[in-house]
């Protein structure tokens, strides 16, 4: 017993100790909100800051939405921070079907095939036409990083997971930008398959 949970624990921390090992953020599903969304949702001009997230500048904020879908609701769905040029809703498959929507797999911001969902706040509700999406993997990283590791904005890599469900996973798209911390983004539906958690490590694959 005790030899399985030892063996099972050097499993997850191998990963770690890997030179291209990356600290895993699980995102939850949430909604970012444009400026005038906010306004018509809360009647607010600023977000309150719940707590602040890895990426610098970014924020859970103090504030909660009611989803819509043709099937079902979500209560209290966490606003992420600051806002957004557009709105949209971050969701997992599970929370697709349970919403009874059919949302691509596509990166943050490219709202282009989002589905239609409804959001509603303490202060009103809003239709939004394109805005529900399945977040693609990837991992952020700043410019240094990309450099050291050889490489650029949209690239792919592949990503090893330790652990009793561990595994290697394609397709993680690499984000940079200034000031952004090294991070791989799973949503829960990812998390749970390998079961993993926020804090937890994958190592990049690279050639
Ligand atoms: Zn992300």
């Amino acid at each position: 017993m005790i030899e399985q949970i030892i063996q099972q624990v050097i499993a997850r921390l191998v990963p770690a100790l890997d030179p291209n090992a990356v600290v895993i953020g699980v995102s939850n599903r949430h909604v970012h909100l444009s400026q005038a969304d906010l306004m018509t949702l809360f009647g607010l001009t600023e977000m309150p800051v719940f707590r602040p997230v890895r990426q610098p500048g970014e924020f859970a904020a103090d504030l909660k939405v009611d989803l819509y879908g043709p099937k079902a609701s979500f209560k209290d769905v966490r606003v992420m921070g600051p806002c957004r040029a557009q709105s949209q809703a971050e969701l997992s498959k599970t929370d697709c079907r349970a919403l009874g929507l059919q949302a691509p797999i596509v990166q943050s911001g490219h709202l282009e095939r989002a589905a239609p969902i409804e959001i509603a706040g303490p202060k009103g509700r809003i239709e939004l036409e394109r805005a529900a999406l399945v977040a693609a993997r990837h991992i952020h990283m700043g410019p240094s990083h990309a450099e050291a590791w050889g490489l650029r904005d949209q690239d792919t890599v592949k990503v090893r997971f330790g652990g009793v469900r561990g595994g290697v996973m394609d397709n993680f798209i690499i984000r940079v930008k200034e000031a952004w911390a090294p991070e791989i983004h799973l949503d829960i539906d990812e998390a749970n398959a390998l079961d993993v958690a926020s804090g937890d490590f994958g190592a990049m694959v690279l050639d």
